[in-house]
């Protein structure tokens, strides 16, 4: 199996499987008072310092939740529910997950302003046109670092700082999704207040997430009762999800550079690959982040390519995994072609992936050419 499609999900490793069984069978609830609760609660909390640390935050500063989703639904409502009481401007950009972009239309349907900053024609984000969507009357600022459909890296640390300066009750959300573990991210020098996480992007199980909220930022718990997470969100934690996202980050750690290095190397024979075979279209940049890579290859669609590569053992995405083949208003945004906007391929990394299954994919791509062509006729 050829699998580039990291940026829907990627494998867990060995280390993250071991550290979820190991949950498992050690089963405490980490609120009971007894020895068994306490190892779960220790569990739990290694997890959570090295998440802090992978940040540069303080523990006390990452609540768990179940997935990027919750944590950015959290964050972005629970500030509706406190500065937005008095301030009713949102600035996000055209090109957000809907796992952002969804609440930003629910709040526009309450009466909040959302002002959807688009990237200008040559398919870049500019900080000041993000600057300067913000007013006095703004509650809250939400931006993806990188995007998930073509790793463009959004100017997240050079506009947050900014508007920290400019309008110091101004909320800043940023969904670190595909940035995180991959571009070195530290709260201070992001600037932001408010940051979704998620593991299984990392290498880590589905179903667990995180939200970083700065420290003496108040967001209102999304989930009431028990009381775990500080209050800020109840339910009983799950142990085994919370320690295979430790370990996650753990197994990372110190090698980001290394990796985007080396990931950066795959992309950079991808494009040369691409450039090479006629018909083969590039969507994303140099600039963008090298893990993943946007491709359109003319006159085949999406879906039908897709499903060839896979017979051929050869895993992409159409796009995104959450347009699930629905034409993505995203990409376009991109300026990408119409008629390109059917055949667009997503190719996502991780430094698992070597050179020679790029090749593979490059020729089995050249098959599906001149084969499909052929059936078409
Ligand atoms: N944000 C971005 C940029 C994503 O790519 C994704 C998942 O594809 C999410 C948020 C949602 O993450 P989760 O599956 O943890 O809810």
């Amino acid at each position: 199996m050829i699998y580039f499609d990291n940026a829907a999900t990627t494998r867990p490793t060995e280390n993250v499987i071991s550290a979820v069984t190991g949950g498992l069978r050690e089963f405490g609830n980490p609120s009971s008072l007894h020895g068994l609760g306490l190892a779960a609660e220790q569990k739990r909390e290694h997890a959570r310092e090295v998440i802090a640390a992978s940040l540069g935050a303080a523990p006390q500063e990452i609540f768990f939740t179940s997935c990027a989703t919750e944590s950015s639904n959290t964050a972005i409502f629970g500030v509706s529910k406190t500065v937005g009481k008095r301030k009713k401007r949102i600035v996000t950009t055209t090109v957000e997950h809907p796992s952002v972009a969804v609440c930003a239309d629910t709040l526009a349907a309450q009466g909040f302003e959302v002002i959807r900053v688009a990237p200008r024609a040559d398919g870049k984000f500019y900080s000041e046109d993000i600057i300067s969507a913000v007013d006095g009357n703004t509650c809250l600022v939400t931006c993806m670092l990188v995007n998930n459909e073509t790793g463009t890296i959004l100017p997240v640390e050079e506009v947050f700082p900014k508007l920290k300066k400019l309008y110091p009750e101004v909320v800043l959300h940023c969904d670190c999704v595909q940035g995180y573990m991959k571009l070195p991210i530290r709260v201070k020098k992001l600037g932001a207040d408010l940051i979704s996480l998620s593991a299984h992007k990392i290498h880590g199980p589905k179903g667990i997430g995180a939200l970083y909220i700065r420290k003496g930022l108040h967001i209102p718990s999304f989930i009431v009762g028990g009381g775990q997470e500080s209050g800020f969100r109840s339910g009983t934690e799950s142990v085994p999800l919370i320690a295979g996202f430790g370990a996650a980050v753990e197994g990372l750690m110190g090698s980001i550079s290394r990796r985007w290095e080396k990931v950066s190397g795959l992309r950079d024979r991808l494009f040369e690959l691409c450039g090479q075979t006629e018909g083969i279209y590039i969507n994303s940049s140099r600039e963008c982040s090298p893990y993943i890579a946007s491709i359109a290859v003319k006159g085949l669609k999406s879906e039908v390519l897709l499903h060839f590569l896979e017979e051929r053992g050869i895993y992409v995405s159409s796009g995104s995994a959450c347009s699930k083949g629905k034409k993505s208003s995203v990409i376009a945004q991109f300026g990408i072609p119409d008629e390109l906007s059917d055949s667009v391929l997503r190719i996502s990394f991780s430094d698992e992936n070597t050179l020679s299954e790029i090749d593979e994919l490059i020729i089995a791509i050249k098959i599906a050419q001149s084969s499909l062509a052929k059936i078409r006729k």
